[in-house]
């Protein structure tokens, strides 16, 4: 087993981003596990699947083949051997994703995936429980964050560059949204591991959190 660095915080707090970066100057294979919950919810979308129903989301699990591949350094997400990576970042997407993510069902499919990366090479792995549950064992976890309206407009930045016209307001509800369910489910719900570095970014810009990041991991490393 590599050296594990696990990155947790709410949506839109820039994890991605940094992580993708801090992983590129550590060497480390950056997994992005939000990508994966994308990728069932595609198919959830795709097949108009009840995800309250229990039986019917069970069968379509069956049918999910949920991979990763890497092209220079770039995770891509295959959903039974579709390359799906330029569908998965849509509102639509997000709110399944988030939604159907609270089912037990959903997070045991990925659980053996994520754990089977994090076994074999040095990772980054951002997501919402990896610190807490995915990968108790971690040697550096970091809790990233920043404050909703910070969050809301990075996101509305994001989306604005991809030509998605939504409206500032929507972004923040849906934001605060995806928060409450994301902290409020049953299974693995986000929080702060008790073992884990608060880092808020509301005042930082990207390459200060990179380095954060990127500082905090060596200085563990070299422990
Ligand atoms: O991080 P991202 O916004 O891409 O994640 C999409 C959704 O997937 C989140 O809103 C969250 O509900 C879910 N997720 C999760 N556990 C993870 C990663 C993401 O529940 N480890």
């Amino acid at each position: 087993m590599g050296f594990n660095i696990a990155i947790d915080g709410p949506a839109g707090a820039g994890k991605s981003t940094a992580a993708r970066q801090a992983a590129q100057r550590l060497g480390f294979i950056y997994v992005d596990t939000g990508a994966m919950y994308r990728t069932i919810a595609l198919y959830l979308l795709r097949h108009h699947i009840d995800v309250e129903d229990e039986k019917t989301l069970q069968e379509a699990l069956d049918n999910i083949s949920v991979s990763i591949s890497y092209d220079n350094g770039v995770q891509h997400m295959l959903l039974n051997g579709e390359d799906v990576t330029g569908m998965i970042r849509t509102q639509e997407v997000s709110d399944e994703a988030s939604r159907s993510s609270a089912h037990p069902a959903v997070r045991q499919k990925l659980l053996q995936l994520q754990r089977g990366l994090a076994d074999t090479c040095d990772v980054l792995m951002d997501g919402r429980d990896i610190g807490t549950k995915i990968l108790p064992d971690a040697g550096l976890k970091i809790f990233l964050t920043a404050g909703v309206d910070e969050r809301a407009k990075r996101r509305y930045k994001e989306l604005e560059e991809k030509g998605e016209s939504v409206s500032f307001e929507e972004i923040r509800s849906q934001i605060e949204e995806r928060d409450y369910r994301d902290t409020h489910r049953e299974v693995s719900p986000l929080c702060q591991a008790a073992d884990a570095v608060l880092l808020d970014t509301s005042d930082m810009d990207l390459d200060m959190v990179v380095s954060a990041i990127v500082n905090m991991a060596k200085e563990r490393m070299n422990a």
